[in-house]
């Protein structure tokens, strides 16, 4: 007589759904009209830029918007916005898109890594303060996920040191901190409008700001400092074209009627998801801060190996085998650890102009950042998205169980 073990059943045999249909609201019929009117470019008064930028600021909580080429572009105006000096540190998280070192890198400034909060993954004024220096001239806060940093205590440690703040929203679309959107803290929140987020119209960003000078400098920042906002100040400062076409400008206006909706499921989605793991041994949901609303770009939690029994790698592929695909980690390594940063290959000719104007040199590969490190290694990705529904989420939550053992 053999002994047979039953096969394996997985938790889930049929695929998760995929993204809804993202574009077939009002986005055809604005895009034609754009057409039909004969004039792409966004400086007209009732078209679809302008459009945008008013709806995006009553959106976004803000009194002033600017609408960029890309969340690249708009970080970048940002940082040009609030005067960052060549030479200047500029602290930012470990844990993000490239784009957020650009717009540091191309304005001379200096990018410094402050470590993350092992269960928000994102900076806090603590890791903040352990790296700022009197050479600090800006923070560049990243809400990673879309889930809000710990912002009352990062704009009070920026106003006692005088240095300015600049919010990466890029992952963060409808999300709020103490009932605001993101952005709002700091002088200028920064947007990306790319394929893969929230919201989309292929590329594009979109910057929001309260104060009137500094709304004037972003949006001088984004169009060459030609001063279309016609204050009188045509070149009075250098900067790149980032504008938004009437074609990006109507697409995203249009995909602003889909925020609340998406949104909405996606927080419904990712809290029940928080909530059905919690408690398992081992398995640690990601946590929000005080007056934090999330907006899940997509799902992160960590995996402490000791008290799962297993490492993270482990956990991954069981929770793959019963049919939740999974990634394991973000971004494969905390970005200073890039080669980029570590052979400091920025610009042409092996000099970075920051460091001649700083008159000092600065070594990326005796930056550390071990709690950061940690996340990365012991972290598990889901996508979470507005195409799943709540019975999805609950089987992710079945599969993580499985996995534990529990
Ligand atoms: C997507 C993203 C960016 C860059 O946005 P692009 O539109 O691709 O330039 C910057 N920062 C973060 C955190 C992002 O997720």
């Amino acid at each position: 007589m053999s002994t047979q073990t039953a096969p394996h059943v997985p938790v889930r045999t049929t695929p998760f759904p995929g993204l809804p249909a993202r574009f077939d609201g009002k986005e055809a019929e604005y895009l034609l009209d754009a057409l039909k009117r004969n004039n792409l470019f966004y400086n007209q008064p009732d078209g679809y830029v302008s459009r945008l930028v008013k709806r995006g600021a009553e959106a976004l909580n803000a009194k002033y918007a600017v609408a960029t080429s890309s969340g690249t572009a708009s970080i970048h105006a940002a940082i040009g916005a609030v005067g960052v000096e060549a030479g200047g540190e500029v602290i930012t998280s470990p844990i993000t898109d490239m784009g957020t070192c650009i717009a540091i890198l191309y304005q001379n400034a200096i990018p410094v890594f402050a470590d993350v909060d092992p269960h928000t993954y994102n900076i806090t004024a603590a890791s903040i303060e352990a790296v700022m220096t009197p050479r600090t001239k800006a923070v560049v806060v990243v809400h990673l996920t879309g889930n809000p940093a710990d912002m009352k205590p990062i704009v009070e440690l920026c106003r006692r040191k005088k240095v300015a703040l600049v919010e990466d929203c890029a992952q963060g679309w409808g999300a709020k901190y103490h009932g605001r959107a993101i952005g709002n803290e700091g002088q200028v929140g920064a947007y990306s409008l790319n394929n893969y987020k929230h919201l989309s119209c292929g590329d594009g960003g979109l910057c929001i700001a309260n104060d009137e000078q500094t709304y004037y400098n972003c949006h001088n920042f984004a169009d060459k400092f030609y001063d279309r906002a016609n204050k009188g100040v045509r070149l009075t400062g250098l900067a790149p074209n980032y504008r938004m076409s009437e074609l990006q400008g109507a697409v995203a206006l249009a995909q602003f009627d889909r925020l609340d909706a998406i949104v909405s499921k996606r927080r419904e989605l990712g809290d029940r998801l928080s909530g059905a793991i919690r408690g398992v041994p081992g398995v640690e949901p990601p946590r929000t801060v005080a007056g934090g609303e999330p907006s899940y770009w997509f799902y992160m939690f960590r995996i402490d190996a000791a008290r799962a029994g297993m490492s993270r790698d482990e956990f991954a592929n069981r929770l793959n085998a019963e049919g939740i695909g999974c990634g394991k980690g973000y971004i494969a390594k905390a970005i200073h650890q890039e080669p980029v940063f570590q052979t400091k290959n920025f610009f042409a000719g092996g000099v970075w102009p920051a460091e001649v104007v700083a008159q000092r040199t600065y070594d990326y590969t005796k930056v550390r950042t071990p709690i950061c490190d940690e996340v990365l290694a012991t972290s598990i990705t889901l996508s979470i998205h507005e195409g799943l529904s709540t019975g999805d989420v609950d089987d992710m939550a079945k599969g993580i169980r499985q996995a534990a053992g529990k």
